[in-house]
């Protein structure tokens, strides 16, 4: 199959508006992606049609609403390879996934002492979650170096490990440099030494296929937003027996078998984990979003943005006073940059007068920067609607700013 980029970007409204004069290049895909028309459709549609209150309902609208939301489950079971729905919760996002797993799993079953390794270029919400639990419990967090080029060496997760070891948590894809970590090698070491396995699927959801069971992640977390759907809606895997053995983080409706004021007992996973009315119109969303990158392919949209990548690191590689950051031999479509005169925040600021929308920043990973030396970067990543013009663009306004701050 021949990868159409042209009409995939027919498919995002967004992308037909000029920005200060110039076509957007939208080049900050890893922060957010854009919306396709099905996913804008499908909710807008159900927010007219079907919309009701989910579970327990008697009338048409609730029922029909309950049946559109619990058919994302499987769904989200099927992308990512999980082996049953019920190992798939919803939650808010990855964030509040973490936070979940930190909550539900670390607070019930460690201890003083027992020990989470982590990389250094994980991303603050894969740092926050485990530093909240070392306040509550005592538990010791490891974190795994990272190489120059921004490689995480097997060599080097093997050293972080010891007997008191009960969790490896790490991105799967680096959202400051790109990089792929070797998940399935880092997850058989985790098992090897009797821990379980964390995997942040916030940047590889929509930029590789996804085989949790192949990984062999005990959980594996992600958001809808970063693979074209809304906010305010993301998923946490779990193996089944794992989610079994979890108490319940959060209390209230929904989450109950029954409730009187001396007990309370608990459905089973994965509704114990979802108090409350969930974003319901957001899951629909979600679904739609899962259906429309399913039709053009999880392995062609890879290689298209594997095209777009070495495409953009050859023409930012070739500008003058240019370093990229994060050389790593296996990457995803994300290009952090730096500059000799300019701070990557100016940096931002003239690309967009140009059309060229990038981040600048720490990119809530600032302990990986001081890790690297810097402050900041300029990040430029890419999407499946990623095409060479929006690159061009990227390389001439970066070539404006060398002329600017010389
Ligand atoms: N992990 C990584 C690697 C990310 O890039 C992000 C989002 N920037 C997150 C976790 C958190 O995702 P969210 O803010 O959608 O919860």
């Amino acid at each position: 199959m021949t990868y159409d980029v042209e009409t995939y970007r027919k498919d995002f409204p967004a992308l037909a508006q000029e920005i200060h004069g110039h076509p957007l290049a939208y080049l900050d895909t890893a922060a957010s992606a854009l919306k396709p028309r099905a996913v804008i459709d499908a909710m807008s549609r159900f927010l007219e049609r079907d919309y009701a209150n989910i579970h327990r309902g008697v009338h048409e609208l609730s029922q029909r609403s309950t049946d559109m939301y619990e058919a994302v489950r499987p769904m989200i079971r099927d992308f990512i390879s999980a082996g049953r729905e019920e190992e798939i919760v919803f939650t808010h996002g990855a964030t509040d996934a973490a936070n979940l797993v930190a909550q539900a799993w670390g607070r019930t079953f460690l201890k003083t002492g027992d020990e989470i390794v982590i990389t250094a270029l994980e991303h603050h919400a894969n740092i926050v979650p485990w530093q909240l639990l070392r306040e509550q419990i005592g538990i010791v967090l490891r974190v795994v170096p990272v190489t120059p080029e921004g490689e995480v060496r097997i060599e080097d997760v093997k050293a972080a490990l010891s007997d008191r070891t009960r969790l490896v948590a790490f991105a799967h894809v680096s959202n400051v440099l790109g990089t792929i970590l070797p998940a399935k090698e880092i997850a058989a070491l985790a098992h090897d030494a009797g821990a379980l396995v964390f995997v942040d699927g916030a940047q590889s959801i929509s930029h590789l296929p996804v085989d949790v069971r192949d990984i062999d992640a005990d959980f594996f977390v992600f958001s809808g937003h970063k693979i074209y759907g809304p906010t305010g809606i993301g998923a946490l895997y779990a193996k089944q027996k794992i989610l079994e053995s979890m108490p319940p983080y959060q209390g209230g409706g929904d989450m109950i078998a029954s409730v009187t004021f001396e007990k309370t007992t608990f459905k089973d996973p994965p509704f114990r984990f979802e108090a409350g009315t969930p974003p319901i119109a957001e899951v629909v969303g979600l679904g739609a979003a899962l259906r429309y990158v399913s039709e053009i392919g999880m392995d062609n949209i890879a290689a298209h943005e594997d095209e777009i990548l070495r495409y953009a690191t050859e023409a930012l590689s070739g500008i003058e006073g240019v370093r990229i950051v994060g050389t790593a031999k296996n990457k995803s479509g994300i290009v952090s940059f730096i500059m000799e005169h300019a701070h990557p925040h100016d940096i931002g600021t003239v690309l967009d007068r140009s059309g060229v929308a990038i981040r600048a920043g720490h990119h809530c990973a600032q302990p990986l920067m001081e890790h690297l030396g810097l402050t900041a970067t300029a990040r430029a990543s890419f999407g499946l609607y990623t095409n060479k013009a929006d690159i061009d663009a990227l390389a001439a306004a970066v070539r404006k700013v060398r002329e600017i701050f010389g």
